[in-house]
């Protein structure tokens, strides 16, 4: 295969892989369209690059090298944007520079003073640098979410990178320029070179597709496990960690499950005096305290409304009552400060543990808001057990 068709081959399928992420994209959440938008555009310049490159020498120097270079540059310049769109990092200011600054040089060394050399040394330069650039965001990412496909797309930057500095350097060393060349020694490097650089446009999309589905996928996963006013579980999860709890407590020995279901006092007052936006800062706030009082494998959740629940692992009934005196001194102790006003809250908890009539974690959640009414019955901001 000659480099001609390779490039058009090369060509043709940088467009496809752009047409569907472009078709995707509309399905993505907003959050991500933006980067996928600038992994399109950018995946297009390389494609009209490809085509260039293709037929550079039907076109004047001046006008073939300057736009298919200054396109590749463009279109690294892109791949780095769009990953720092995807992690939600802002655009530096010198986005562009050495985008600009390596096609001038290439204009330069094309029209002015003709060396085939200098433009692939800037070409190089630029590339490699913001080829890097990406692949050390990528590394940085600390968190283990998405870690296979970022690896993928992190080698295929480091790939490229690696490939277009060694080009570089042969072209250099055997006083060699880029050439549609396929017969001479050392030729297979003007094959390799179409090749190598779409890797990004057409393996890279697809790596980069798949960031975008496994972000969507936590994103659900996410929403469907969390309550999104104050960052805890939602019932769902309580149900659902909840019953398997109660399955261990119940099956192995010395296994206990307590849980106090909590309930603010008189929280519809808060609404009505200070406003709704200050019940939410409510919420939050006793939701933190709540989350702070968990340890090892205790879950607090919200139940719904101004209704939390907490799980101890371990706890028998005592030990839940203590804990869950403790918890009630505490949120009666501090008091929410907001917008310059004073807010004090009191809770009312119901204690129930996992006992041999229980038949289910509804049972023992049952039991435990009976507990509740007897509080509020009895005063309000007070615990109270089970029978
Ligand atoms: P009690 O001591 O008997 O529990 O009285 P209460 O006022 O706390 O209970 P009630 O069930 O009468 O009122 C609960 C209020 O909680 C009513 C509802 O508007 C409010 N609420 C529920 N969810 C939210 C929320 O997400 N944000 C805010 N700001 N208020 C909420
Ligand atoms: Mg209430
Ligand atoms: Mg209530």
């Amino acid at each position: 295969m000659d480099p001609v068709t390779i490039f058009v081959v090369a060509t043709l399928m940088m467009l496809a892989n752009g047409w569907v992420l472009g078709l995707m994209r509309r399905d993505f959440p907003v959050t991500l369209r933006p980067s996928a938008e600038t992994w399109r555009i950018a995946t297009l310049m390389l494609a009209g690059s490809s085509l260039l490159y293709a037929f550079q020498y039907h076109l004047p120097l001046g006008v073939a090298s300057p736009l298919a270079n200054g396109l590749v540059m463009l279109g690294c310049t892109g791949y780095w944007r769009a990953l720092r769109q995807f992690y939600g990092l802002p655009d530096p200011r010198w986005l562009l520079a050495p985008a600009v600054v390596g096609t001038l040089g290439v204009i330069w060394f094309a029209v002015f003073q003709p060396d085939t050399r200098m433009r692939v040394l800037i070409l190089t330069a630029s590339c490699t640098f913001l080829l890097l650039a990406s692949f050390e965001l990528l590394l940085s990412q600390k968190t283990s979410e998405g870690r296979h496909s970022r690896r993928v797309m992190a080698s295929l930057f480091a790939l490229v990178a690696v490939f277009l500095v060694f080009r570089a350097a042969y072209l250099a060393a055997r006083g060699a320029s880029p050439s549609f060349d396929v017969t001479g020694e050392g030729a297979w490097i003007n094959i390799a070179s179409p090749m190598v650089t779409a890797l990004l446009p057409v393996v890279g999309t697809t790596a980069f597709l798949l960031m975008c589905s496994e972000s969507v996928g936590r994103q659900w996963q996410l929403a469907a496990s969390t309550d999104y006013l104050t960052g805890l579980p939602n019932r769902r999860t309580l149900v659902t960690v909840g019953e398997r709890r109660f399955g261990e407590a119940t099956r192995l020995p010395g296994q206990t499950l307590a849980l106090a279901v909590i309930d603010i006092d008189h929280f519809k007052s808060i609404n009505d005096t200070h406003g709704h936006e200050v019940g939410d800062v409510a919420l939050r706030h006793v939701a933190e305290h709540l989350r702070a009082a968990c340890r090892g494998a205790d879950l607090a959740a919200r139940h719904g409304g101004e209704e939390f629940v907490v799980l101890w692992d371990g706890l028998d009934i005592d030990a839940a009552v203590t804990a869950a005196e403790r918890l009630r001194a505490l949120v009666a102790r501090e008091v929410l400060h907001v917008d310059g006003k004073t807010v004090s809250m009191t809770v009312s908890m119901g204690v129930a543990a996992v006992g041999a009539r229980d038949s289910s974690f509804h049972d023992v959640l049952r039991r435990a808001d009976e507990a509740l009414y007897a509080a509020k019955a009895g005063g309000r901001n007070r615990v109270e057990s089970a029978a």
